[in-house]
């Protein structure tokens, strides 16, 4: 009998648990471990900032898990220790034989923004925005990207129509500033993309402000390190990223500040037996730029190495290997999204092709939420 313990609950996790449970008997235990009682779909979180979702429609129970066979521990894991494959949760060592890391990037209240503007990616920031915009009459609205590196490479963009559809809505006419470390848009996409993405972001007026990294921000005003300043009225941020804690002290972090990755078609870490996924990776690609963090790439990870440990125990099935494919929908407002879709293994640069934006990609989106939702739990 085997002991497979997953660290976290989110997309990675949940897909490891339930493609493993699929694979192999009743008489291997798989754990999934979460400080959270309950798992957000985060990418709906730009609809509930627009109020075209409420958060409980986005969350289920991870102890639904239990039902499917599937133990969910509630807990916070305060150590890992990778090479005795133990994990401390609320005190209690748990041992497995195989571990996944899948506990996505920690966000943090850097620059002390917290009580200053929005964060869009807590359901609480996001609704707090919503409730600000609903009774929001005229001023300016800035989105900031307020470090590097961040998951979801076109959220912000996504934010920043969203706002400026649900604004022209309303009777207003959108003042809208986007500013961010970047040097454009989901840079990783390639050149093509990004030029694209920006097209459509400074078509409706919105005023894209790249390469600017904010130094300090203020009650109503937000200074960068270039000298440059700007006031606003609602603030809507990304907040800083960073390896969650209790993993960013162990061998597994490289100098990056992530976890590193010996094998990135198969996700194994240095340590035997211990796979990480997702958010809280880095994985260089040839350009130099690491794979962005997105639900995707957890996703087709996650399928991976479920299928890996479920070849190691059982002895069927063939190796199955992530080779760097990725999609994504861009949500643009008005019920439109643009679909991009492509390889980010891909050398020397990702190939990555953009489909003509419209109503049909909005759908494709709200359905994926829909299949995901119901598929998982
Ligand atoms: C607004 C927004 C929009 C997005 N849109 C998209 C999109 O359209 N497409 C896309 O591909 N991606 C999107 N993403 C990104 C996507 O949500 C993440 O990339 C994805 O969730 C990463 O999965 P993960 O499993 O690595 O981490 P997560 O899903 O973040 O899961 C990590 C889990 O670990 C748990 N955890 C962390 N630390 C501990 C601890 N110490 N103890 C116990 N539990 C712990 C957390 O509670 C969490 O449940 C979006 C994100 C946001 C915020």
């Amino acid at each position: 009998m085997k002991t497979i313990i997953i660290l976290g609950g989110g997309v990675g996790g949940i897909v490891t648990a339930n493609e493993l449970r699929k694979k192999i008997g009743k008489e291997h235990k798989i754990i999934v471990v979460d400080k959270e009682q309950k798992h957000l779909f985060a990418s709906s979180l730009l609809w509930v900032m627009n109020g075209t979702r409420k958060q409980k429609l986005i969350s289920r129970q991870l102890s639904t898990l239990n039902k499917k066979g599937i133990e969910f521990v509630n807990g916070n894991i305060e150590r890992f220790d990778p090479v005795n494959k133990e994990v401390t949760v609320n005190g209690n060592i748990l041992k497995g034989d195989y571990f996944v890391v899948a506990l996505g990037a920690e966000i943090s209240d850097s620059m002390d923004i917290n009580n200053k503007g929005y964060n869009i990616y807590t359901p609480e920031g996001s609704e707090g925005l919503n409730k600000a915009l609903s009774q929001f009459k005229s001023g300016k609205v800035v989105v900031l990207v307020s470090s590097l590196p961040f998951k979801c490479p076109a959220a912000p963009y996504e934010a920043a129509l969203l706002i400026n559809s649900l604004l022209l809505k309303k009777g207003i006419t959108p003042d809208i500033e986007l500013y961010s470390p970047e040097v454009g848009p989901m840079g990783v996409a390639g050149k093509k993309l990004s030029a694209m993405l920006r097209g459509i972001v400074e078509e409706r007026g919105i005023k894209y402000f790249p390469e600017h990294q904010a130094a300090t921000v203020g009650d109503k005003s937000i200074k960068f390190n270039n000298e440059v300043s700007t006031a606003y009225d609602i603030l809507a941020y990304i907040p800083k990223h960073q390896c969650p804690k209790v993993i960013k002290d162990t061998e597994l972090v490289d100098e990056s500040g992530w976890v590193k990755i010996t094998n990135r078609n198969t996700l194994e870490t240095k340590f035997a037996g211990v796979f990480a996924i997702g958010d809280i990776t880095n994985i260089p690609l040839a350009q130099g730029k690491p794979l962005p963090k997105a639900g995707v790439f957890a996703h087709y990870q996650a399928q991976t190495v479920a299928n890996n440990i479920a070849l190691e125990i059982t002895g069927k099935g063939t190796l199955k290997q992530f080779n760097g494919d990725g999609m994504c929908f861009i949500e643009l407002g008005d019920s439109k999204a643009g679909f991009a879709k492509g390889n980010f293994y891909a050398e020397p640069l990702p190939t990555i092709k953009m489909f003509m934006p419209g109503f049909h990609w909005h759908v494709g989106k709200i359905l994926f939420e829909k299949i995901f939702l119901s598929k998982w739990f």
